[in-house]
């Protein structure tokens, strides 16, 4: 069984642990020529820790950039898997290896190429929540930021395969018109758990406040169509990636908000805009890939140097092609 923090800090009997615990990953990080990337969605004591905080793109693109050889990426594995493709040379280390995600296990480049099969000639389109071995497979990675300039830098009259988040491929579907768009019915089981009714509720009761939704979300649907019937001002209605909720955060008027992604974002939103109340639509929508980065596994990653992340040459080169061209079209930013 992992050891718990308390155990982890047995030699710092006597310091506050939270103190001790903090003073050692810095100093280890500083041995190690380490930066330590955090995921919106981590824990509160992570995000806090991190050099820089951000959504997945924006980590990947810090990890390519940094000075430092090491990079800790305290997130789910396909994006330090990303990190690792934007910056081969460098040492990418995920605190626990079996922070997975549901979105990127919907499919398998096996079943991707045997989509493509279907549709000879399709430009494939993925979400960056894929593994590194679907992205070897795909034309052009998206973000939820870029997503729709994506799919329309592709001529009209080719197919596109786009997956594999079903609702961020209905946001994109109905913004591009496109009747050529095949959306694979993947979801994430935290954003899928967000739902309309629940959606609907929450703005009938809280008339005012803003609503940032993440357009991975069960309810981004519900949102739009509140919007579109008056029930609530389209004005309000936001639907935002994770990085673009920071700077929207820092802009709105609204004294409330109500926020449709995985809880770990409340932390960052509340930072970025500590006068504003943030609630979330859906308090238990919590991943629990995101939460295996624990302080106690932060640590042992930089005692022990693990769990190293590797993504074979091959798959490498081809999965950056596909990322480069993303990072090329559209906002800069996004992600989850
Ligand atoms: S919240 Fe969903 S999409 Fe994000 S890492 Fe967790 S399982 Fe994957």
């Amino acid at each position: 069984m992992a050891a718990t923090l308390e155990e982890d800090l047995t030699p710092y009997t006597g310091v506050d642990p939270d103190s001790a615990w903090r003073d050692e990953v810095r100093r280890l990080a500083k041995e190690r020529d380490a930066v330590l990337l955090a995921h919106n969605y981590q824990l509160p004591e992570i995000q806090d820790i991190a050099d820089h905080t951000g959504d997945s793109l924006a980590l990947s693109r810090i990890a390519a950039a940094s000075d430092a050889s090491t990079i800790i990426f305290c997130g789910v594995h396909f994006m330090a898997e990303t990190a690792k493709i934007l910056a081969p040379e460098k040492t990418v280390l995920i605190p626990d290896a079996r922070a997975g995600c549901s979105l990127a296990d919907s499919i398998t480049a096996d079943q991707l190429r045997e989509w493509k099969a279907e549709h000879p000639g399709a430009v494939v389109v993925s979400y960056v929540n894929t593994t590194a071995d679907v992205k070897a497979e795909t034309d052009i990675c998206c973000t939820s930021s870029n997503a729709v300039d994506v799919v329309r830098s592709i001529p009209a009259d080719q197919e596109v395969l786009f997956l594999p988040d079903q609702f961020l491929g209905a946001h994109v579907k109905r913004e591009t018109g496109r009747d050529n768009l095949h959306i694979w019915a993947g979801e994430c089981h935290v954003h899928a758990g967000i739902n309309g009714p629940e959606l609907a509720e929450r703005a009938a009761a809280n008339p005012d406040a803003d609503l940032f939704i993440h357009p991975e979300c069960g309810c981004a649907t519900s949102a739009l169509y509140l919007a579109g019937e008056g029930i609530v001002p389209s004005a309000q209605v936001k639907i935002l990636s994770t990085g673009d909720m920071v700077t929207q955060a820092r802009a709105t008027s609204a004294k409330s908000v109500l926020v449709a992604t995985e809880i770990g974002m409340l932390h960052q939103l509340r930072r970025a805009a500590p006068e504003i109340e943030f609630s979330a639509v859906n308090d238990r929508a919590s991943c629990r890939y995101m939460k295996m980065i624990t302080p106690a596994a932060l640590l042992r990653a930089l005692r022990e140097n693990k769990d190293e992340v590797h993504v074979d040459v091959e798959t490498a080169a081809r999965a950056r092609g596909a990322v480069q061209r993303m990072i090329e079209i559209g906002k800069p930013g996004g992600g989850e």
